[in-house]
């Protein structure tokens, strides 16, 4: 008797189910596609990237959970509180945003809502890791586990590694080391006061940030680079409450614990842009296919946008427009260059420091 695993075909295979690789399964189905997506669904108990830019909400409209967002138990961000360049809190205010509150994410339930979402728009879904991906008579083949994918197109929606970009050719080109040294705290303020901005604080080494979770619940994060992690022993608690309580608004948000929630966890958050981010019958979308600072708060929101345009682009490539996903590469490039210069203004604009993390940035 064959155990042989059946093969799989369809329109678009899409390696990846977070935010971008849902996003543009949505968008695929709307267009008639047959999709399938891969993902090893292992949801995580916390997920980096809680706070959503109110920018947000067109492209959640369009992919139809923008309801099911604003229904919660997600709480509206009102704005941001920063002391940058100076010790004073400096304050933007999303009341004056065109796109209105944005909000701080339970961002395990967010990803579980768009994987929702593109299940009721019948994309497929298998559980597992695409492991290689070739072309063959233009097609692509892919294994995942015992299983042979046969897809016409390929989205490589995997995350910052975009290890399927790199076997259809592509690299990665990374700009820094940035990595967030992080923790979850019990809330300092009692749930009637529970912040409605996120709180970002410059320091010697880098920069904290903190901003609510769901009731009671802090994300405190020192972002600074790896090295550096290493050589002022930020990796442990002890030295990461000494920096901490060193700070003069982001101490004021946490009460102290000990031991830490979950310990501390280094996750990294470096800048990356992959050339191309597209080439004849793939495209990379997300992480895969450009990354940014947190400091930007839009790696959620570029998951998302990038999802939908490259599925706009696979569908236009599909009816033979012929410039469709080389349009789309460049415009993740020219899309990356615009967020590296508003980086570098950000980071010029704070002069106390004169170490390592910020006259690498300078
Ligand atoms: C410290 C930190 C803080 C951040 N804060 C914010 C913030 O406040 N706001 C914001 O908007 N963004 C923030 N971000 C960025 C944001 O989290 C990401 O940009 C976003 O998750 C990207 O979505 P994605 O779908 O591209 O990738 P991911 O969410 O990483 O999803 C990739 C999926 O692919 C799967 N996968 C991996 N390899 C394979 C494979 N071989 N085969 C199949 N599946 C695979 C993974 O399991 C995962 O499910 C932050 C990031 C970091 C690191």
């Amino acid at each position: 008797m064959s155990s042989r695993v059946p093969d799989v075909t369809c329109d678009v295979a899409i390696a990846g189910g977070g935010p971008a690789g849902n996003a543009a399964a949505i968008t695929l189905r709307h267009h008639g596609a047959s999709v399938l997506v891969v993902d090893p669904g292992r949801m995580p108990r916390w997920k980096p990237g809680e706070s959503l830019a109110p920018a947000a909400r067109a492209l959640l409209a369009r992919l139809g959970v923008l309801e099911r967002i604003s229904a919660g138990p997600h709480t509206p961000c009102l704005g941001n509180q920063s002391a940058w360049g100076r010790n004073t809190l400096a304050e933007s205010d999303f009341l004056f945003s065109r796109y209105g509150a944005g909000w701080h994410l339970d961002r395990v339930l967010f990803d579980r809502t768009l994987t929702d979402a593109a299940r009721r728009a019948g994309a497929r879904e298998l559980t597992g890791r695409v492991g290689a991906a070739r072309r063959v008579c233009g097609q692509w083949e892919l294994a995942v586990g015992a299983r042979t994918i046969r897809a016409r197109y390929l989205l490589d929606a995997t995350g910052a590694a975009a290890r399927l970009a790199r076997h259809a050719g592509a690299t990665v080109t990374r700009t820094d080391r940035l990595v967030a040294v992080a923790a979850l705290l019990p809330s300092g303020a009692s749930n009637r006061e529970v912040p409605r901005t996120s709180l970002v604080e410059s320091a010697a080494l880098g920069w904290w940030y903190t901003a609510p979770l769901s009731a009671g619940a802090s994300v405190v994060m020192a972002m600074t680079d790896a090295d550096l992690v290493a050589r002022h022993a930020l990796h442990t608690p002890e030295h990461w409450w000494k920096h901490l309580m060193a700070t003069t608004h982001v101490r004021g948000r946490v009460r102290r614990v000990v031991p830490l929630q979950g310990g501390l966890r280094v996750v990294r958050a470096a800048t990356s842009c992959t050339h191309p981010a597209a080439g004849p019958g793939w495209a990379a979308i997300g992480d895969a296919a450009t990354t940014s600072d947190p400091i930007a708060a839009r790696g959620i929101l570029t998951a998302l946008a990038t999802g939908i345009t490259a599925a706009d682009a696979v569908h236009a490539d599909a009816a033979g427009s012929s410039g469709a996903l080389e349009a789309y590469a460049e415009r993740i490039v020219s899309t990356h260059q615009e967020y590296l210069h508003a980086r570098r203004i950000c980071y010029g604009s704070e002069k106390r420091w004169d170490t390592p993390f910020w006259n690498r940035r300078r």
